[in-house]
This record gives C-alpha cells, sequence and structure tokens, in this order.
C-alpha cells in the first residue's frame, strides 16, 4: 500500500485565496480592512523567516499587514506597553506575538495581556478555556490547519481512533481538543507513556507533535491510518524532516502530510483565516 498525499501547500493556497475573496468582499462594501499586527522581538533568525513570511502572505490576500520589529534589549514593561497600544487600536484586529521570545521576558505574562479578542494565536487562557470547554474561541493555528488537512482526507472523523503524540499548549493539548470536538475517541500520548508504539499502532489517525526526527515508524502505524506529521527538524544536511519516518510511513498509511509541504503552509492560512474570524467577531 502506499499513501496518498496529503497536499498542505496546496490546502493553504487554497485557503489563502478564499479568505483574499472575503476580503476583497469587505472592501468592495467599503467596510474597514481586516488588519494583523506581528511583534517581533530580537534577532532570532528563524523567527525572522516566519514574521517576514506572514507580513507578506498577509498583505498578499489584502489585509492591512504591519509587522512590528523591536530590538532583542526591548524590556517586558515596554512589550506590555505595545500590546496594550494593539489592544487599543481599532484597526488592529489580529495580534500574534512571534515566540520564543528572549529569556528576560516572561511569554506567560505577555500572552495573558493580549486582547483574547484579537489572539490569532490562539494561545490566550481565555481562548484555551473556551477550547477545552468545547467552546468557540480563536483556535491556535497549527492544530486548526491540522483539522482542515484531517477534514479533506477523511470522508467523516466521528467514532475514529485519534493518538496525539505530544502535549504542548501550542500544538499537542489543543488538536487532541478539536479531535474530541470532532467526535473522535482521543489519546494524547508523551515522553511517559508506556509502549508508544503499541499506543499508535490502536490509531485511525495519528498526529505527530513530538520535535523528534523519523521517531514514528511504520511499523508503528496501523495499516490506511491517516497520519499527520506536525514536526519541523532541520537535519544535519540542512533539509527538513517531520517525526514520522516518511519513507517507511509512506509505505503502511492511508493518507499522510509531507514535511515540507503539509501542515507547515497551513499553520500561515490559518493565521489569515483567524484575523477574518476575530474581525467578524469584534465588527459583525
Ligand atoms: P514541544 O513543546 O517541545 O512538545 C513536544 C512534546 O513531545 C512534549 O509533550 C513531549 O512530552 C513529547 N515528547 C518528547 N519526546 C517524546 C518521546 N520520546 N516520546 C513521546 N513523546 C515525546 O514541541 P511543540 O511545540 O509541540 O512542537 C512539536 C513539533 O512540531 C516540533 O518539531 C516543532 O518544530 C513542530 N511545529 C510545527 C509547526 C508547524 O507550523 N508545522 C508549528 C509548531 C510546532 P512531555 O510533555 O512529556 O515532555
Amino acid at each position: 500500500m502506499t499513501a496518498r498525499i496529503i497536499d498542505g501547500k496546496a490546502a493553504a493556497a487554497e485557503l489563502r485565496a478564499e479568505i483574499g475573496r472575503e476580503v476583497a468582499a469587505l472592501k468592495a462594501a467599503r467596510k474597514p480592512t481586516p488588519g494583523l499586527h506581528v511583534v517581533l522581538v530580537g534577532e532570532d533568525p528563524a523567527s525572522k523567516v516566519y514574521v517576514a513570511s506572514k507580513e507578506k502572505l498577509a498583505a498578499e490576500i489584502g489585509m492591512n499587514s504591519v509587522a512590528h520589529r523591536l530590538p532583542a534589549e526591548t524590556t517586558e514593561a515596554a512589550l506590555l506597553a505595545k500590546i496594550a497600544e494593539l489592544n487599543a487600536d481599532d484597526g488592529v484586529d489580529g495580534i500574534l506575538v512571534q515566540l520564543p521570545l528572549p529569556k528576560h521576558i516572561d511569554t506567560g505574562r505577555i500572552i495573558d495581556a493580549i486582547d483574547p479578542a484579537k489572539d490569532v494565536d490562539g494561545l490566550h487562557p481565555i481562548n484555551a478555556g473556551l477550547l477545552a470547554g468545547g467552546k468557540n474561541g480563536l483556535v491556535p493555528c497549527t492544530p486548526l490547519g491540522c483539522m482542515l488537512l484531517l477534514k479533506q482526507a477523511l470522508p467523516s472523523l466521528s467514532g475514529l481512533e485519534a493518538v496525539v503524540v505530544g502535549r504542548s499548549e501550542l500544538v499537542g493539548r489543543p488538536v487532541a481538543q478539536l479531535l474530541l470536538q470532532a467526535d473522535c475517541t482521543v489519546t494524547i500520548a508523551h515522553s511517559r507513556t508506556r509502549d508508544l508504539p503499541a499506543v499508535v499502532r490502536r490509531a485511525d489517525i495519528v498526529v505527530a507533535a513530538v520535535g523528534r526526527p523519523r521517531m514514528i515508524k511504520g511499523d508503528w502505524l496501523k495499516p490506511g491510518a491517516t497520519v499527520i506529521d506536525v514536526g519541523i527538524n532541520r537535519m544535519p544536511d540542512g533539509k527538513l524532516a517531520g517525526d514520522v519516518d516518511y519513507a517507511e510511513a509512506v509505505e503502511v498509511a492511508g493518507a499522510i502530510t509531507p514535511v515540507p509541504g503539509g501542515v507547515g503552509p497551513m499553520t500561515i492560512a490559518c493565521l489569515l483565516r483567524n484575523t477574518l474570524t476575530a474581525y467578524r467577531a469584534r465588527r459583525g
């Protein structure tokens, strides 16, 4: 069996085009233009690339796209003041603070300061709480992207066994909540899980969010399983690898996301979608 490849790049392009049409319709109706503001503190090379690409793709679909680039020595107080300014600005629909922040800044305090109605990264405790309660707030972008890919790949998720490997606030936990909302039977595995291969083998859906290159092997998978690989690991040769051993898994799975070109492109598309969701919720 060779798995069907779930093309995240194409799905993301389609989603961005759809959001672009909605933004164009708002402009045509003389409504305010949705505004996405991304805040970057410091010079982390990967973060700089991510912020540039968020800025570019938001502008491409016609949003007001602003990146605030602050020096690495920015104090926590100065960053809190910037967030207060963006919270108060009616033209700002979405605020994203690029993580990780420099060590002298308390990330939790910064996330808590973002207006939950503008928290397009979905990390504010109010949004996390809404998600845990099965209600609709703003949902973290990568988990939302995983769900859109799964819904495209499978006719129905209801009743399926889903195993999420990883329990981070950013990916594992929220994706598990979304799978539960979609009526899957959900197991969350982590570094203390006993006999992980046996747990993964039960799954109709595997979501891997571990950060360990090619850890999940082909013989850990149930034949025909749908595999969503969130991992992005830079290998010594400079290439990217997922958390799933793709070469092995592609022979066993029913459908699988590649790395790159799977979940990654969906993350930014979902950020744009969240910006529009935040716009609609705030402005009607
Ligand atoms: P994280 O915060 O480091 O969490 C990793 C999780 O994996 C933890 O819950 C950890 O368990 C678990 N884990 C570690 N080693 C394990 C093992 N040997 N067996 C089972 N579980 C193990 O990472 P993250 O932020 O969730 O990111 C995970 C991966 O996704 C990374 O490669 C990251 O680069 C990638 N990512 C991609 C996107 C995207 O846009 N595609 C977005 C975000 C992240 P414990 O809790 O027990 O320590």
